[in-house]
């Protein structure tokens, strides 16, 4: 069960180690320190972040509890998505490759490709 932990980043330790200890910060200021420690985010960051996403999910704009998205090699945030399309990225392992698979896969099962015209040259 601990296997594998270590292959997760910083980030993705703290969130984890935070889930753990009891999930939602009693403390005053928790929240604030637990984004800065976490994502060298402060709050006021954060909300400007959400607010250039006009609140929603990066992927599917839909309005919810955003998660902060990072890439897991550099640290680096990429941007904020519904907990739902956080865990898809991560169920690919953030695989470019294997999501357009999975697009494509989806797409020649509803013979878009095929109706879209052209594209198998
Ligand atoms: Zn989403
Ligand atoms: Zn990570």
């Amino acid at each position: 069960m601990a296997s594998g932990l270590q292959s997760y980043c910083k980030p993705c330790v703290l969130a984890y180690e935070r889930e753990k200890y009891g999930g939602s910060c009693r403390k005053p200021g928790a929240r604030s320190r637990y984004y800065r420690q976490t994502y060298g985010l402060t709050l006021e960051q954060l909300d400007e972040l959400a607010e250039r996403q006009g609140r929603r999910c990066a992927i599917c704009s839909k309005e919810s509890q955003l998660v902060v998205d990072h890439d897991h090699d550099t640290g680096e945030i990429r941007g904020l998505l519904c907990p739902q399309c956080n865990r898809c990225l991560g169920l690919f392992q953030d695989n470019v490759g294997l999501l357009v698979a999975a697009t494509m896969y989806l797409m020649a099962a509803k013979d878009v490709l095929v109706e879209a015209g052209g594209l198998r040259g």
